[in-house]
């Protein structure tokens, strides 16, 4: 049996070419998958019955299942999917009262090996990579499920998108060819893999890098995150400079806010300073609390004081707004279980 989603217009061909159906039938069921959100091949209308009923002997459109759909007071949707295997990931689905946009956001691993001290999806440790279709799926069941057209992806669920490189490059390539959505709108964030962020800058795509930085120095990136001894932010930041030459795009930053450890004054300096010739802009993000550690998220006003002091420095600066935090959907709550 063969799922549909996932796949291209030749694999599609492929189908219906045994099945003796002409090009244009593979156009119409890859039109119903990808931009009209078919559940079933019932659905796809516009096929005859008796070619429903011999593509339905083939094929399938998914085999992944809705375990649990959570919704947030602030309308943000998420999803714990569950892949044949048993294994679970979370997707996000999030909407801004003021923009016509809506926002998947995707998880590339089941787990994480990166094991950053303030998520709750590093606790869990590693487990596999997802593979590409099971990537697309994710925003292929929020728009069957909402029958809304997703418009912007971004890699910021579950797991390390940069070790999951190629899967994450095959569905970002989907994504734009047969979603139709504009390299522009999609984002991968990373915790700094070098050597990802190197392979990135030499392709020639449109896409948006998010780094997240959380550190205005070495001693505390480290106490932060584990990577910093890997990959350090001397050696990351000759990678980033590289990928804004290469690529021409400006960064995202991000930096995650936790207080009286990286929210002082000294550190909005040291950051600013850090930051001074990258081409970026810097999304700071209030610490969501997870149940592991003793973390605090600072208060509105260090945290509007710290955006000043950043902005006194040229850079533009945003706030992310919290979503879902009701449904544990919020940055750093995904961790694959249901509650
Ligand atoms: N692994 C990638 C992408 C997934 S995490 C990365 O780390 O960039 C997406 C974002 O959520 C990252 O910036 C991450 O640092 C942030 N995050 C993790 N835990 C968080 C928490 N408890 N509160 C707020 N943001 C968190
Ligand atoms: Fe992994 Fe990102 Fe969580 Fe760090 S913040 S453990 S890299 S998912």
């Amino acid at each position: 049996m063969q799922i549909l989603t996932g796949l291209n217009q030749n694999e599609i061909e492929t189908i219906t070419d045994a099945l003796h159906q002409s090009k244009f039938r593979a156009r119409q069921i890859h039109n119903w998958i990808y931009l009209k959100s078919a559940k079933s091949i019932d659905d796809m209308t516009d096929l005859s019955k008796d070619f429903r009923e011999e593509l339905k002997k083939v094929a399938k459109v998914t085999d992944v299942k809705i375990k649990v759909k959570q919704v947030s007071s602030d309308g943000t949707i998420k999803y714990l999917l569950e892949y044949p295997d048993g294994e679970c990931v979370e997707t996000v689905l999030m909407r801004f009262d003021n923009r016509a946009n809506l926002t998947a956001c995707v998880s590339s691993q089941v787990g994480c090996a990166v094991n950053c001290s303030f998520c709750a999806t590093g606790k869990r440790g590693f487990i596999r990579n997802l593979n590409y279709k099971e990537i697309i799926e994710q925003v292929l069941t929020i728009q069957r499920d909402t029958g809304l057209k997703v418009t912007n992806v971004v890699f910021m669920g579950q797991g390390e998108p940069l070790l999951n490189l190629e899967n994450v490059l095959k569905a970002m390539e989907i994504f734009n060819e047969s979603f139709q959505i504009g390299q522009r709108r999609l984002t991968v964030s990373t915790s700094g893999i070098i050597p990802g962020i190197n392979e990135l800058a030499n392709l020639d795509m449109q896409s948006t890098l998010a780094l997240s930085l959380h550190a205005p120095n070495h001693e505390i990136r480290k106490q932060l995150m584990q990577i910093e001894e890997k990959y350090n932010m001397s050696d990351l930041k000759i990678a980033l400079k590289n990928y804004v030459e290469k690529t021409g795009r400006r960064i995202t930053i991000e930096y995650l806010l936790i207080k009286d450890l990286n929210d002082t004054t000294e550190s909005a300096k040291q950051l600013a300073e850090y930051l001074r010739d990258i081409k970026c802009n810097v999304n700071l993000i209030p610490y969501n609390p997870t149940a592991d550690n003793d973390y605090k998220r600072p208060s509105n006003n260090s945290i509007m004081k710290f955006k000043c002091l950043l902005e006194h420095s040229g850079k533009k600066v945003t706030v992310r707004l919290e979503r879902g935090a009701d449904i544990d959907a919020a940055c750093g709550q995904l961790k694959g279980k249901v509650n």
